[in-house]
């Protein structure tokens, strides 16, 4: 679903701690729009999966919230595993993909949904879903809360996307700057000085 016009809303920052609130611009998903969405999300995940052996296979960390809620919604019975992989890197560009914790359960013959927070150039959904297929599961499918289209290098896309949204770089509903900010109840953006701090604005922050 792209978002129709987006915009940041200053108004919809407030539930969260005075020391974070002071480092959002403002919120780009509002919380009700996350919620209505993920139902749908778990609506059409459940009619194609009917009477499937599900094994949700979620990316670690900045999927945990959205996870929780998508998780929720899914009624029918699953197992859940994690995958721990990051991408050290500087600049805007990701760099090199590290996989910090390995799956504990068996793929083979699983019908694997692969959750993610954000498809944004493809490397690491390709990654990961390489080296889940070489576990040979039944089937391989991925989804993924946010989708930055733009920067996209390749043709991969995700099965299932929450919300389409511009090049900015997000932060909340479990997705970090730094490792913070993941407990913000939305999906939001920093003040700039938050990234670059008495700095030059032109870098963007290291993904
Ligand atoms: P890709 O491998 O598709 O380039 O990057 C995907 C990963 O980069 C995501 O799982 C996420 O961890 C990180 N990422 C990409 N864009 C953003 C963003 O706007 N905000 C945050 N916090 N992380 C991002
Ligand atoms: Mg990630």
């Amino acid at each position: 679903m792209p978002l129709s016009k987006p915009r940041l809303i200053k108004e919809l920052i407030g539930r969260i701690p005075p020391s974070q609130r002071a480092d959002v611009a403002g919120v780009l998903i509002p919380e009700v729009d996350l919620q209505k969405r993920i139902a749908l999300m778990g609506k059409a995940i459940a009619k194609d999966y009917k009477g499937k052996d599900v094994l949700v296979v979620s990316l670690l960390s900045g999927t945990v919230l959205f996870l929780a809620d998508l998780l929720r919604r899914l009624e029918f019975p699953l197992r859940v595993d994690f995958l721990g992989v990051s991408s050290y890197g500087s600049g805007t560009e990701s760099g090199k993909l590290v996989f910090n914790k390995e799956l504990k359960l068996d793929v083979r013959g699983a019908h694997v949904l692969v959750v993610d927070d954000i498809l944004d150039t493809g490397k690491t959904l390709r990654a990961v879903t390489e080296k889940i297929l070489a576990l040979k599961p039944a089937s391989i499918r991925t989804c993924v809360l946010l989708d930055k289209k733009e920067r996209r290098v390749g043709n991969i896309e995700a099965d299932y996307v929450g919300f389409q949204i511009p090049d900015w770089f997000v932060v909340g509903y479990g997705l970090d700057f730094a490792e913070r900010y993941r407990n913000l109840p939305y999906v939001g953006v920093l003040k700039p000085e938050v990234y670059a701090p008495k700095q030059s604005l032109i870098r963007k922050p290291s993904r």
